[in-house]
């Protein structure tokens, strides 16, 4: 059975002060949520006042990025994951598409992301997804594919099932336009179906993934209706903790 996340991308808002008051407002809302887990990715800087206000809580704190490097040097500007793990967090996203699009993470620094996330123990939440050109021009099962295939190039099966995936159409991300479930649903069967082939049944039918894109407390229940969307990734909407919970 796999247990639903979900899980709310704050990006680049909210100040320290911001952060902690809406962790705060947070915790007594889904405290009973025991049918899903609950993660916050908050921005750098407020992650461990975060992490240290929701201590004993059951919201996880996530990461939103990590340095490719998985030995402290001189990179500066990078996070490397045993600081991120040391500030209270346990999962960290990995090649959200505005990163893709913004700050060059291709495939391949995805692929020494998400092994330098495993290697200090975090949960990467890893986030694939198609433009609308390439969905228009009947490409998005391809485009997902080659991401599939060189993000999680030379894993192994118990590595994948400590992965979580997040299926976010680029042209769903902040615009209002959400995928119908019928639309997600066909791409994470799809994802399902592509990991059984190249690794194992066990490591598909465990793995869990989200949908991301406009998630609303309007659209959620019958996003997560669909049998292979396990959870979503909330980026606008869980900027405010009465919409997330
Ligand atoms: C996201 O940032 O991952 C996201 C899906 O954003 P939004 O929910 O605002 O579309």
């Amino acid at each position: 059975m796999r247990k639903p996340i979900i899980a709310g991308n704050w990006k680049m808002f909210k100040l320290i002060s911001d952060a902690v008051a809406a962790a705060t407002a947070l915790k007594p809302l889904v405290a009973n949520a025991n049918h899903c887990e609950v993660v916050i990715a908050p921005p750098f800087t407020a992650l461990k006042a975060v992490a240290d206000r929701l201590e004993g809580s059951n919201i996880h704190v996530s990461a939103q990025d990590l340095a490719p490097e998985i030995k402290h040097g001189a990179h500066t500007g990078e996070v490397c994951g045993d600081m991120i793990k040391d500030a209270g967090c346990s999962h960290v996203i990995i090649g959200h598409s505005e990163r893709r699009a913004m700050y060059g993470d291709t495939d391949a620094v995805v692929n020494r992301k998400i092994r330098a996330a495993l290697h200090f123990g975090l949960t990467p939440i890893v986030c694939i997804g198609e433009t609308l050109d390439e969905r228009d021009a009947g490409n998005a099962e391809k485009v997902v594919a080659t991401q599939l295939a060189q993000s999680l190039a030379e894993l192994t099966a118990s590595e994948v099932i400590r992965i979580v995936l997040a299926y976010e159409p680029v042209w769903a991300i902040g615009t209002g336009r959400t995928a119908t479930p019928e639309q997600a649903q066909q791409m994470h069967a799809f994802i399902r179906q592509w990991i059984a082939q190249q690794f194992d049944a066990t490591a598909a039918s465990d793995l869990r993934i989200l949908y991301g894109g406009s998630v609303k407390p309007e659209n959620i229940s019958d996003l997560m209706r669909a049998a292979d969307i396990d959870g979503a990734l909330v980026g606008g909407a869980s900027l405010e903790a009465e919409s997330f919970s």
